[in-house]
């Protein structure tokens, strides 16, 4: 548990940036007009449990993406 008023910022800082990154490659992907699905992957041993239930799943084009909660390190891949 991150204790600091800095080290909370960061972790909002990381879930933003997440989030902003995450929205890039949707975008990305659709563009590129190849991409027939994403799936999430996971942050291995550092996953928590909502996110080792969703790991590897596929996802369709309404499902949330991550960063699915404050400190989520999921990220997406695209499937072609
Ligand atoms: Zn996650």
């Amino acid at each position: 548990m991150l204790k600091t008023a800095h080290g909370q910022s960061q972790l909002l800082t990381d879930t933003y940036h997440a989030a902003a990154c995450s929205a890039r490659d949707a975008m990305s992907y659709e563009e590129s007009g190849v991409v027939t699905a994403v799936e999430v992957l996971t942050a291995g041993a550092y996953e928590c449990p909502l996110c080792k239930r969703i790991g590897n799943r596929r996802l369709g084009p309404n499902d949330p993406r991550p960063p699915f909660h404050l400190g989520c390190r999921c990220t997406t891949v695209p499937i072609v």
